[in-house]
């Protein structure tokens, strides 16, 4: 592992560079929000944020994918068959994540890369992606990522972790890639005692600053029956306005539905987000519907997170602790306070 110290102009400029043979993906201001977009001419960089709307999720699960395409004209020798549609892999590399992001990646692999099931198009754009953590100097008060097994200078899922030290980033390579993209950022000088002493002091403090978060110690106890039955699901549920906000902003979010769309003689099938708050989720083709009342679809969302993702996998809730849903949903519907109830 090393560490090397960057001038923040020397680190917009290396960056420009990386973009000559990478897509590099940066934060960029748009209007009010901070968004992921790819260094381009006339995009300037902004690490002056405290997290992107979306997390970044999109980037390696993109919102609307062609999964594959199908010629309809019976005069082609192909015609009915599936063939995959062509898709991006080469290197990419994104500048500036949060470390809760990063961790979301891990959390969201656990469903698309498992012994029982490899999602072909979800593992090659991953594994073709380096992630370069920021860490949080300050983090929102709405932030709660070390009371799920983070923190806002965590390293888990980064490939390089990088410090807002005043003038200066401080880098640390974390993985053999993060090594390969420092290598192949060049410039810098190593780090000196004092820079990461400054470090240390910046982690220490933002961890001191965090604000109320989730235990997940008593979730695993609760009977998933008991949880299910429990009687605060309508009270939870009663404003809410089935938006999906919480679960498009979410980094740990995952589920898609999965369209043909047919246009003249050739079809796509493709796949997009889906969230389960809204009650076309679970629409069955028969009329009926499992979850038709909104207060099971908030019960949904909340199990999935705090009760089946925490039995299954045995490592915690499905959530990083963004804060992007609480700070987002419309009506403050906070998973925080769900999970105390749910606890309790
Ligand atoms: S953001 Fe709030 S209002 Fe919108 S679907 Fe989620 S819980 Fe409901
Ligand atoms: S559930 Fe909310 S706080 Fe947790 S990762 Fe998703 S958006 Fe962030």
């Amino acid at each position: 592992m090393r560490e090397r110290v960057y001038s923040k102009r020397e680190w917009k400029e290396i960056l420009r560079g990386l973009a000559k043979k990478n897509r590099v993906y940066i934060p960029v201001k748009e209007g009010d929000i901070h968004a992921f977009r790819e260094l381009e001419e006339g995009k300037e960089p902004d690490f002056s944020f405290s997290n992107t709307r979306l997390s970044p999720k999109g980037i390696v699960y993109p919102p609307s994918e062609r999964m594959f395409e199908v010629s309809l004209d019976e005069k082609d020798p192909d015609a009915n068959i599936y063939r995959e549609a062509a898709k991006e892999y080469s290197p990419q590399i994104l500048v500036g994540i949060r470390p809760c992001d990063a961790r979301g990646f891990q959390i969201v692999k656990r469903n698309f890369d498992n012994p029982e099931y490899r999602d072909p198009w979800w593992v090659r754009r991953f594994e073709s992606t380096t992630l370069v953590g920021l860490g949080c100097n300050e983090p929102c008060a709405t932030c709660f990522c070390s009371s799920v097994g983070g923190g806002p200078f965590s390293e888990v899922g980064l490939d390089v972790l990088l410090w807002d030290v005043g003038d200066d980033y401080l880098a640390r390579a974390i993985t053999d890639k993060g090594e390969g993209f420092l290598k192949e950022a060049g410039g810098g000088a190593d780090a000196g005692d004092e820079v990461l002493q400054q470090a240390d002091a910046l982690e220490k403090s933002a961890l001191g600053r965090m604000g109320a978060g989730i235990s997940t110690d008593r979730l695993a106890e609760k009977s998933i029956n008991a949880l299910f039955e429990a009687p605060f699901w309508e009270e939870v549920a009663f404003g809410c306005i089935h938006c999906g906000t919480c679960t498009y902003l979410c980094p740990t979010c995952w589920c898609f539905d999965i369209q043909d769309e047919v246009q003249g003689k050739r079809g796509d099938r493709i796949r997009n987000w889906d969230s389960c708050m809204f009650p076309l989720f679970t629409l069955h083709g028969s009329g009926h519907n499992p979850r038709e009342k909104k207060f099971q679809r908030v019960r949904q969302r909340f199990m999935h997170k705090l009760k089946y993702y925490v039995d299954k996998y045995g490592e915690g809730v499905q959530c990083s602790g963004c804060g992007r849903c609480v700070r987002h949903c419309p009506v403050n519907i906070d998973i925080r306070e769900v999970q105390r109830r749910a606890a309790a």
